[in-house]
């Protein structure tokens, strides 16, 4: 039986939470046996806790998005603190920046980022970033501001070559979501062949990324990530069995889940 842990799902957003006792029983049935919910701003981290307080096999992770780092308060940050404080918090994320969209200030972003790392010192957890075509100032910042004893993943990751060597010469951990499977991933592919297994993590972003050959048709959950875990098996050149049972270990210990 193939076992998988989503480690970065949106189950509190809309387009999932209101059908949620299905979504995680197609999950379940797909292998994927604990998935991990990752807030993005106060409403949804209080989404977040009161899904982890309801589901065994569900885990959480308290953040704010950079896209909201211009609208929020000091408030919005203490908020962060205080609930990552649960014993079913697992890290601190989605935090880093997103200088694709640049829908907040770059400074606003910074700001931000550099704030949330410090909590997850602070709290002994790890932190999940998302950087989006920022990858200098995200290191930048990580390798001023964060706590060298912080475990750091970047998620959806689609960097260069460089960058990859980059990333794991630091010993952070390296997550994929469904876009390997897109036509034109090439990147996001040659970088799975480097990432080795203690270094890799599945997730699926959903309800975004859908992994072909749903891209277009579905809206993301779950019960995909076998596609995304198929795809990378068949990279390394492993059994999947054997693939997903390496990733789900090194899952396990990132987290420290039981
Ligand atoms: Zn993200
Ligand atoms: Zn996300």
């Amino acid at each position: 039986m193939i076992n998988l842990i989503d480690s970065h799902a949106h189950l509190t957003f809309e387009e999932l939470s209101a059908s949620l006792e299905s979504v995680l029983q197609s999950g379940s049935a797909a292998g994927v046996a604990q998935c991990i919910i990752i807030g993005t701003d106060t409403e949804q981290n209080k989404k977040v806790i009161e899904t982890i307080d309801k589901y065994e096999n569900i885990f959480g992770a308290v953040g704010i998005h950079p896209h909201y780092a211009s609208d929020i308060s000091q408030t919005d940050i203490d908020c962060v603190r205080e609930l990552a404080e649960h014993k079913k918090i697992v890290a601190i994320g989605e935090t880093g920046l997103d200088f694709h969209y640049d829908l907040s200030g770059r400074d606003a972003q910074k700001n931000l980022f550099k704030a949330l790392l410090a909590i997850a010192a602070e709290s002994n957890l790890p932190a999940i970033i998302h950087s989006r075509d920022a990858f200098d100032g995200t290191m930048e910042i990580i390798d001023k501001f964060a706590d060298k004893n912080t475990k750091i993943v970047f998620h959806c990751w689609g960097g260069t070559a460089e960058q990859t060597k980059i990333v794991l010469d630091k010993g952070f951990y390296i997550s994929f979501t469904g876009v390997i499977t897109f036509k034109n991933a090439v990147q996001a592919r040659d970088a799975a062949k480097i990432v080795p297994l203690e270094k890799i993590m599945l997730e699926t972003d959903c309800p975004y990324m859908s992994p072909e050959p749903f891209r277009k048709q579905k809206i993301n959950e779950p019960a995909l990530l076998i596609h995304t875990a198929q795809k990378i098996a068949e990279l390394k050149q492993m059994p999947l069995k054997d693939f997903a049972d390496a990733v789900t270990k090194t899952t396990k210990r990132f987290f420290n889940l039981p």
